[in-house]
C-alpha cells in the first residue's frame, strides 16, 4: 500500500511539478493520469501538514485496513517511533483507549489579536472558568508523543544532550538544537528590522532575558510545557511600561477580569518581531486566548495549517 502512495506521488509529481499542496489543490478526475495506480485512500491534510513541516524525519504514512487507521513511522535519533494518526492526535497504541482526552496535533492557530470589546458574555464566562485553578489542572492539552519523539524529550536525561547553550539578541539561552537554525534566521530578521524600525530598536535595547529550555509543567497544571523541549522561549524585557505580559499574572491582581484586558493594556513585542518569528516556523503565545505575550515557540506546522487555504477562506 505504502509503495502504491509512494508510486502514485512519484508520478503525479511527474505531471505536477509544484508541491504538493497545488497537487492537492488541482486535482480533480480528468487530470488524473489514466494508467496511474489509484491510491485506496488519500493521505490526510492535516498528516500531509505534519509529514512536510518534519520533513527532515522522513515520515512515512500507510493506511492499515485492519486497524483502520493511518500509521506513521520514521526513525529518529537512531531510534524507531511508530504512531497512529488518530484522527490527528497521534498516538502510540497503547494510549488509544485515552484518545478523548487529547486535543489534535495540527490545530488551526490564528494570528488575530481579538480586541476583548468583542467578547461575548458566554466567551468571558468560559475563559474565567478555565483560568481558574482547579479547571486549569484537568484540562487537556496538545499530546506529547510526537514531540517526544522528535525532542528525545521523555526524560530529562535523554533529552539533555540535545540542549545547546547559545545567545539570542545578546541573551545567553539554551535551546534545542533542532530549532537552533530557524531562530538564529529570526535573530537576523529582527537585526534586519532594527536598521529601520525605532519599535525593534527599542524592544532589542530593553531585552532583559531569552529564556528557553526550563524542565517544568505548565504553569498551574501538570502537563510539560515546551519550554521542558527547549523549543519555547520568553522574550522578557526590562520594563512592561504599565503593561500586562501574561494572562496568569493579571489573573493573580484581578480574577474577574484579567481577560478584559485591553489589547493596549497589554505588553507586545513589535510587529516585526512576531512577523519575524512565525516566518521561521513559531507561534506567539500572544494570539491566544489566555496570552502569553513573552512566548515564542516552534510548531512549524502549525504556521504551515495556517497558510492553507482552507484556513484563509
Ligand atoms: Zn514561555
Amino acid at each position: 500500500m505504502l509503495k502504491t502512495v509512494i508510486l502514485f506521488l512519484l508520478q503525479a509529481s511527474l505531471i505536477f511539478p509544484a508541491s504538493g499542496w497545488e497537487f492537492r489543490k488541482s486535482k480533480s478526475k480528468s487530470d488524473e493520469p489514466k494508467q496511474a495506480p489509484k491510491p485506496e485512500r488519500t493521505i490526510p491534510e492535516d498528516l500531509q501538514i505534519l509529514m512536510d513541516s518534519y520533513s527532515n524525519l522522513k515520515i512515512q504514512a500507510e493506511f492499515d485496513k485492519e486497524k483502520n487507521d493511518w500509521i506513521i513511522k520514521f526513525e529518529n535519533y537512531g531510534h524507531p517511533h511508530t504512531f497512529h494518526w488518530a484522527e490527528g492526535s497521534v498516538l502510540p497504541e497503547e494510549e488509544l483507549i485515552n484518545r478523548e482526552e487529547y486535543w489534535h496535533v495540527v490545530y488551526k492557530y490564528s494570528n488575530e489579536l481579538r480586541d476583548p470589546k468583542t467578547f461575548t458574555d458566554e466567551e468571558i464566562a468560559r475563559l474565567k472558568e478555565y483560568g481558574t485553578v482547579k479547571n486549569r489542572r484537568k484540562a487537556p492539552g496538545t499530546p506529547m508523543f510526537f514531540f517526544d519523539a522528535v525532542y528525545s524529550s521523555y526524560s530529562r536525561a535523554k533529552l539533555e544532550p540535545h540542549i545547546i547553550t547559545t545567545k539570542f539578541l545578546g541573551k545567553g539561552t539554551r535551546v534545542h538544537e533542532r530549532i537552533l537554525e530557524p531562530l538564529k534566521n529570526v535573530e537576523a530578521k529582527i537585526l534586519k528590522a532594527e536598521k529601520t524600525s525605532p519599535e525593534v530598536k527599542v524592544f532589542i535595547k530593553e531585552l532583559k532575558s531569552a529564556a528557553a529550555y526550563n524542565w517544568r509543567q505548565i504553569d498551574g497544571t501538570k502537563r510539560k510545557s515546551f519550554h521542558s523541549l527547549g523549543i519555547a522561549i520568553d522574550l522578557l524585557p526590562v520594563a512592561y511600561h504599565g503593561g500586562e505580559v501574561f494572562w496568569s499574572w493579571a489573573r493573580d491582581k484581578n480574577p474577574d477580569k484579567w481577560m478584559m484586558t485591553s489589547i493596549k493594556g497589554r505588553w507586545m513585542p513589535p510587529k516585526e518581531v512576531i512577523d519575524a518569528f512565525e516566518s521561521e516556523g513559531f507561534i506567539w503565545g500572544g494570539y491566544w486566548a489566555i496570552w502569553d505575550n513573552m512566548h515564542f515557540e516552534y510548531h512549524p506546522e502549525l504556521i504551515a495549517k495556517m497558510k492553507t487555504k482552507e484556513n484563509i477562506d
